[in-house]
């Protein structure tokens, strides 16, 4: 909705803001004014006299205000699945999870949404994402729940629908009867974009094509998958480069590392994002930045999977567009945003570049405006500029847990995960949605986690072990050796 003639403002104040547009502006003490969904001036001092239609005036005393977090990679499924497999890497990680997952149904679905969505709303996300791909026989319009509870939490959202096709008997990690067929997975993720994916400025719903993974979908998907994405206009996204077994997966299979094949397959784009990217040599950051490939970091995912550290500063250096992610909450269980922010800063000084791999203004920009480029809004969202959607926070930060911080970017990122005073997402009507005590409606019970052991299949592989055809191809090669040698 664009803003009419004489629009309903709200009139936020006395506040200090960090608006992450090009030049890092920031005001010790400012205003900013909303005009029905959009934002309509940002400055310092009071805000103008003489405005009209004013619904609401925010005396935002002791608060900082941020563009909303953008959540770029996450699994709301696995919000029933948190605490499992604790101690496990990821492909161990998986064939523990994959038959609890094949069971998942509408009902599941829809509250593991709510769960998910409640915990970043709480902590300052006002566009989120679900990467699912999940889709078992007869178990109902998922994707249709997971964009219901979004829109009932009133946040922006992209479903990436996802897909797996490549089970245990091709090679691949999933087992059998947790797959759809490569004709069935394309339909259904284009029958998705027809029905909820928007196009405007102010969309609250997009679809994307979200093949899960090299080691579980087919190569066939992968390439159609992209002329789906192309056809219809919608963005693409999938995991790349997680781990080094991964890694091995793509050199044994394709004959080439997980950036080469994502080449291939038609993945890299600048309409393309990736989940991870771990494991990057420099030419693939290389590739990454030449066509504007972008990535989610998610780093505490990747340290409770013990997958490594994203070479983050280093893609930032090369141009690579990067956002960060929450991923599913059976691999990072406090499905919270904003502790992101503090964990990109941390783990990534443990890296190479030490205390100067980022700063606190830098991982602000990758949790807003870097995820809204990530996802292809960057016009839209990610940023606190006039003509933008009013997509912004409001931390509290004169707490114990902060008051001693002078700088509020400082105490936002270093210090303690803050509490949201306001979070408005959508137009004026849900701009009066506050949080007191940061508290969103808790979702509905979901299940007794005892009942989910009880879903798992009884005999199902419990460690991964090198799919078949390793064997085999070495048995070819060794024979072909044996009969040289003859
Ligand atoms: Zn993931």
């Amino acid at each position: 909705m664009a803003a009419s003639a004489d629009p309903q403002r709200i009139i936020i104040e006395n506040c200090s803001i960090a608006t992450v547009d090009a030049h890092d502006t920031e005001y010790a003490s400012g205003y900013i004014v909303v005009a029905d969904n959009r934002i309509e001036s940002v400055g310092a001092g009071r805000a103008p006299e003489g405005l009209t239609g004013v619904v609401r005036r925010i005396d935002a005393t002791g608060h900082l205000a941020t563009p909303g977090l953008v959540n770029t990679h996450h699994h709301f499924y696995q919000w029933i699945t948190r605490g499992l497999a604790t101690d496990h890497n990821l492909f161990n990680w998986l064939v523990a999870l994959y038959p609890t997952w094949a069971r998942i149904d509408e009902p599941m679905a829809r509250a593991a949404a709510q769960g998910s969505l409640a915990m970043m709303a709480r902590g300052g996300v006002t566009t989120a994402m679900d990467h699912h791909y999940v889709f078992p026989k007869g178990s109902g319009d998922l994707s249709g729940a997971i964009i219901g509870a979004a829109r009932e939490m009133g946040v922006r959202f992209t479903l990436a629908r996802g897909s797996m096709d490549r089970s245990e008997k091709d090679g691949g990690l999933p087992p059998d009867f947790a797959v759809e067929t490569l004709e069935s997975a394309l339909a259904a993720t284009e029958a998705t974009i027809d029905a909820h994916h928007d196009t405007s400025f102010d969309a609250m719903t997009q679809v994307a094509v979200a093949p899960c993974s090299p080691f579980s979908v087919s190569t066939e998907l992968m390439r159609q998958g992209a002329e789906l994405a192309r056809r219809k206009g919608v963005r693409l996204h999938t995991h790349g480069s997680e781990t080094l077994e991964e890694e091995q997966f793509c050199k044994e299979l394709f004959g080439m590392g997980p950036t080469e094949y994502f080449e291939s397959t038609g993945w890299l784009g600048n309409d393309v994002w990736m989940a991870h990217c771990v494991h990057m040599n420099d030419s693939d950051i290389a590739a990454f930045a030449r066509t504007g490939t972008g990535v989610a970091h998610c780093p505490s995912s990747n340290a409770r999977l013990a997958a490594g550290i994203a070479r983050v500063p280093d893609m930032l250096a090369a141009g690579v567009p990067v956002g960060l992610g929450v991923d599913g909450t059976a691999s990072n269980e406090s499905g919270e945003l904003h502790t992101e922010l503090r964990n990109a800063l941390l783990i990534n000084r443990l890296g190479p570049h030490r205390e100067a791999a980022l700063n606190a203004r830098q991982v602000l920009r990758l949790g807003t405006f870097g995820g809204a480029r990530v996802l292809g809004r960057a016009d839209q969202i990610g940023s606190l500029e006039a003509g933008k959607l009013a997509d912004l926070v409001l931390w509290k930060l004169d707490t114990l847990a902060h008051s001693s911080i002078a700088d509020p970017v400082t105490a936002l990122i270093f210090g303690a995960a803050a509490p949201v005073t306001l979070s408005p997402a959508g137009p004026v009507k849900n701009a009066a949605r506050t949080h007191p005590q940061c508290a969103p409606p808790a979702p509905p019970p979901v299940h007794d986690l005892h009942d989910l052991h009880h879903l798992r299949e009884p005999h199902h592989r419990t460690t991964y072990a090198p799919p078949p055809w390793t064997p085999r191809r070495r048995r070819r090669v060794t024979d072909r050796r044996n009969r040289r040698g003859r």
